[in-house]
């Protein structure tokens, strides 16, 4: 099984992954004309595709869904609360129901919903099998709950929510009402939130992990990674981001291991990504820091209480 990213983030999302003898979108966050296009660096034409997988009905995640199911004549596969969410600006064509903790198929790929707390009714992330490998999608989480951490454990290769910088938000320029929302358990996971989670669901044949849904506002790369790499604690795992703005090349779930002696030398000719440095912004603040901020603001109560129940 492969997959490729074609944006992540609150400008579009969608996720193309091939495995079991068919292609799937999970979500069209972008017009169907630059879902084509993207989808061409990959030698993909929209043609190709078989059904649609849809997370949530933010637009961020269905600009396109109508009109490529519609153009196609693919199912689109959606809990019935989305399906409701998107009638109020045009209904999913083909809806196909899912339930989340109920698999169902396309093809010889198995995908399973997990319900999330995010603030669009009927929200799910879902993890793909071909039968041998597992693929885990799953960013506009609003907390983590143990039930996405079980539905996540035997993943080798996640897409995994580091949407934002608790400080960076806290001090950047949205209005509060937005701040709060993104913060509450209702909205976003934090870089120390994803982290937790990413150390929950760690096991030996996690292979990759791309960090996305970064916001491009209140979260850089460099504090993502530096986020989560301490959870990885030296394992052999390929940790990158999503980009928003152009597509990741293939990935296969299962990437080739380093040997010992090549993976050393890798480390050694990686350059570290978010050393800080005397110009680079400052790291996250580490737990008791973000607890005692929260609790001077009495801002972030819900997050703060989310990451510490996952901790
Ligand atoms: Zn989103
Ligand atoms: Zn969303």
């Amino acid at each position: 099984m492969r997959f490729a990213v074609l944006g992540s983030g609150s400008k579009g999302n969608a996720l193309v992954v091939q495995g079991g003898g068919v292609t799937v979108l999970v979500d069209a966050g972008f017009s169907p004309r630059e879902l084509k296009r993207r989808m061409q660096a990959l030698d993909l034409a929209l043609t190709d595709l078989r059904a649609l997988v849809v997370t949530h009905g933010h637009s961020d995640h269905v600009k396109g869904a109508r009109a490529l199911a519609g153009a196609l004549g693919i199912p689109t596969f959606a809990t019935d609360g989305t399906r409701r969410f998107c009638a109020r600006f045009g209904a999913l064509h083909n809806h196909e129901p899912v339930l989340p903790g109920e698999p169902f198929t396309i093809g010889g790929l198995t995908v399973q919903a997990l319900a999330t707390s995010h603030d669009a009714a009927g929200s799910v992330c879902f993890v793909v099998d071909d039968g041998d490998e597992r693929l885990g999608v799953c960013t506009d989480l609003g907390e983590p709950s143990d039930e996405i951490a079980r539905g996540l454990a035997e993943c080798r290769a996640l897409l995994l929510e580091h949407n934002h910088d608790l400080e960076m938000l806290r001090s950047g320029p949205y209005p509060m009402h937005l701040k709060r929302r993104i913060a509450s358990a209702r909205g976003h996971l934090s870089n120390e939130q994803g982290a937790a989670l990413l150390s929950a669901v760690r096991r030996p044949q996690l292979s990759r992990v791309l960090l996305g849904h970064l916001s491009e506002v209140n979260n850089t790369p460099a504090l993502a990674l530096a986020a989560a790499r301490p959870e990885l604690d030296g394992a052999d795992v390929e940790l990158a981001c999503a980009p928003q703005h152009h597509p990741t090349g293939w990935l296969r779930v299962q990437r080739e291991r380093k040997s010992g002696a090549a993976l050393a030398a890798r480390l050694v000719a990686t350059a570290p990504v978010a050393q800080p440095t005397a110009s680079a912004p400052a790291p996250p603040l580490r737990t008791g820091q973000h607890r005692a901020l929260e609790a001077q603001l009495a801002l972030f109560a819900t997050k703060a209480q989310s990451t510490r129940s996952t901790r």
